[in-house]
């Protein structure tokens, strides 16, 4: 039987001797999942005997983790902005990209006088982006859609982890297609679609690569097919002055400019993420 600090140590070892660089970090975050402790509640229990069956646990998530898998997915869950999500391989792990578009989203709607606001999360995966507006601007009312059910089951457990469900929803619905009448007019539209060329998801990181799901990433032979039909389909269902704001890659922030100009949107602009690339892209309607 081993205490809790031999088997901190030990994993330290292996994740170290496997490449990992935040080896440290990782080693007490498997631990801590494993053995549902808080980090201050395995400080405090270092020195006690940890039973067998935990021993496995941490080794079968050390296994997977050196295997090459991100660790938020070891984990089941990852932060993003004070939250914590729940995450699985069905759904893309929240990153701090993302931050820049979900930042300015609240930004633009506190500045616009956010109270009963209706805001559009789509594609939301996990609902990080829906979730966390919905948590900061408790006036507004948030729907999140993906066309994943798996992906939206995911959200919807977030809804309830994050404590958001007095006015949070989330529906079904296909990106590419028209939007279902339903879902009736909103104020803002936040979308981080799929934006990857699909020829070069291979030069992804492996984690991202081999272990996120593709259908989260791919986003047609020049990664901007979500762009070109989500801006006309779905800009029927803004409200007049409304806004769409998406996030993108490294260099489509000029071309989804010129879509939302074509479009009819006028306020058109792009903001940078905290590397300093233009992320996100924003455009007000009829204006
Ligand atoms: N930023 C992600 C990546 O490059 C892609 C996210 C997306 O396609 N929405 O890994």
């Amino acid at each position: 039987m081993k205490t809790y600090s031999d088997m901190y140590l030990d994993l330290r070892r292996s994740l170290k001797a496997a490449g990992i660089e935040d080896y440290n970090l990782e080693a007490k975050l498997l631990i801590c999942a494993a053995s549902s402790k808080s980090k201050e509640e395995l400080m405090r229990d270092m020195k006690l005997f940890a039973f067998e069956p935990l021993e496995d646990k941490v080794n079968e998530m050390a296994k997977r983790r050196i295997g090459g898998e991100p660790i938020a997915y070891v984990l089941g869950e990852w932060d993003f902005m004070g939250l914590t999500f729940n995450v699985d391989p069905r759904v893309l792990i929240p990153r701090a990209d993302t931050e820049t578009l979900c930042e300015l989203a609240i930004r633009l709607m506190q500045r616009r006088g956010a109270d009963g606001m209706r805001v559009l999360d789509l594609c939301c995966g996990t609902g990080c982006i829906g979730i966390t507006v919905a948590k900061t601007v408790q006036s507004c009312r948030v729907v999140l859609v993906d066309n994943s059910m798996p992906a939206l089951r995911i959200a919807r457990s977030n809804v309830l982890r994050c404590g958001v469900s007095r006015n949070t929803t989330c529906i079904e619905a296909d990106a590419l297609k028209n939007p279902p009448v339903l879902l009736g007019k909103y104020d803002v539209i936040v979308c981080n679609p799929p934006y990857v060329a699909t020829g070069e998801i291979d030069t992804l990181d492996r984690g991202v690569r081999d272990f996120e799901p593709r259908e989260a990433l791919d986003g047609g032979a020049d990664g901007m097919d979500f762009y070109r039909a989500i801006i006309p389909a779905w800009k029927t269902i803004l409200k007049p002055a409304g806004l769409m704001m998406f996030e993108c890659g490294e260099g489509q922030n000029k071309a989804i400019e010129e879509l939302f100009l074509k479009n009819g949107f006028g306020s058109v602009g792009s903001f940078p993420d905290m590397a300093g690339t233009l992320r996100v892209v924003a455009g007000v309607m009829g204006q």
